[in-house]
């Protein structure tokens, strides 16, 4: 059967490791068919638009969208389409595997863990509430809801049981943050207590990352806050060598978006040159949650080789390639 996707191919760099993505797909027969939107600056040109009904309604239809990172235009009036497309479609929980790969820049191996960040409320939704028309002050507030905050946490504890995870850890602020950190850390030891099959920590925030940095061996899945999640999943990027390998699952009720963690990299487009393995990671994510698992496996084995291998990498793993022989080197391995 073929499953219809959203695809968005996204500014900067976008393009170019959407193409190579989709030519991977075609490459493993994973049987779908591409619903082509825009979103971002690429719509703006096109339709006046940073982000079009029609894309909207075709996310809405199909459910499954793979999206490739969109410029957000720096300054006044625009919010984050990421953090529009999130609230839209009620992703509530976004999963952020770090997962080392041989032959990569990095001072840790063997890292295998999992971010899972509130997606949908807290610091992220509370921006634009005011600021004084001299400058001289603004106001932002934060809101977590024991509903939201028990869906993300059980989440976490369900992928955890679903993937064979054996620890969650709740990280936290609640020693200072005490009313909307406190609230996440109850519900989490409430949630907890369902789950006697999973072993459950929690964690203050800045003792977490320094954990992370000294013992990240420690870690499975980590369940947070929007702001914590987003910050330590950078962290956790960083263990594995950086943002090009960082992939994120947007996952709600109805809907699942799939995308790269890293941004359209302005600097490097149109050069040829951009790595596309967090958004075939991503892709990867989105095989799993269509329960395609054994392809992403293969995809995700492909990956690890021709990284080990190193010479068809692109530059900023350290190999002389470019992402049309990245490409190239994962589809003969697939
Ligand atoms: P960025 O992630 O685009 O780039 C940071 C650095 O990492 C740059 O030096 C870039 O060249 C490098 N880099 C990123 N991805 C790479 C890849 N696949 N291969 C090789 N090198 C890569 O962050 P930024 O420069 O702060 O942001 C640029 C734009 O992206 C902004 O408009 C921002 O709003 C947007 N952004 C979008 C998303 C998203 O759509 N999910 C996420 C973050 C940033």
């Amino acid at each position: 059967m073929t499953q219809r996707i959203t695809v968005i191919r996204g500014d900067g760099i976008g393009p170019e490791i959407m193409k190579s993505t989709l030519r991977v797909l075609d490459t493993l027969d994973a049987g779908l068919e591409y619903d082509f939107q825009l979103a971002g600056v690429a719509a703006q040109e096109e339709t006046g638009e940073l982000l079009p009904q029609a894309t909207l309604d075709s996310i809405t239809e199909n459910r499954i969208a793979l999206k490739a990172p969109l410029t957000t235009p720096v300054g006044g009036g625009f919010k984050s389409l990421n953090v529009a497309l999130r609230k839209h479609f009620d992703l509530f929980a976004n999963v952020r595997p770090a997962i080392s790969f041989k032959g990569t820049k990095s001072r840790y191996e063997n890292i295998d863990l999992i971010t899972v960040r509130e997606n949908t409320e807290g610091a992220y939704l509370g921006e634009g509430a005011w600021t004084a028309p001299d400058g001289s002050r603004a106001e932002s507030k934060m809101v977590v809801t024991r509903a939201g905050c028990e869906r993300v946490v059980r989440f976490a504890f369900d992928l955890a049981r679903r993937v064979g995870r054996k620890k969650v850890t709740a990280v936290h602020k609640a020693n200072i943050l005490k009313d909307v950190t406190g609230m996440f850390l109850n519900v989490a030891r409430d949630v907890a207590e369902e789950y006697p099959d999973i072993e459950f920590n929690d964690l203050i925030v800045d003792n977490a990352c320094m954990q992370l940095v000294m013992r990240p061996e420690q870690f499975d899945v980590i369940v947070t806050t929007n702001l914590f999640g987003d910050i330590i999943s950078d962290l956790c990027a960083g263990l594995v060598g950086g943002l090009g390998l960082a992939p994120g699952a947007n996952i709600g009720k109805d809907v699942a978006m799939f995308e790269a963690v890293h941004g359209s990299a302005p600097d490097i487009a149109g050069k040829g040159i951009a790595n596309p393995c967090a958004l075939l990671l991503a892709a990867a994510q989105m095989l799993d949650h269509l329960d395609q698992s054994d392809k992403a496996q293969r995809l995700r084995q492909a990956i690890a080789e021709v990284i080990a291998e190193g010479d068809r990498t692109t530059p900023d793993l350290g190999g002389s390639g470019n992402t049309e022989q990245f490409t190239d080197a994962i589809c003969e391995r697939l």
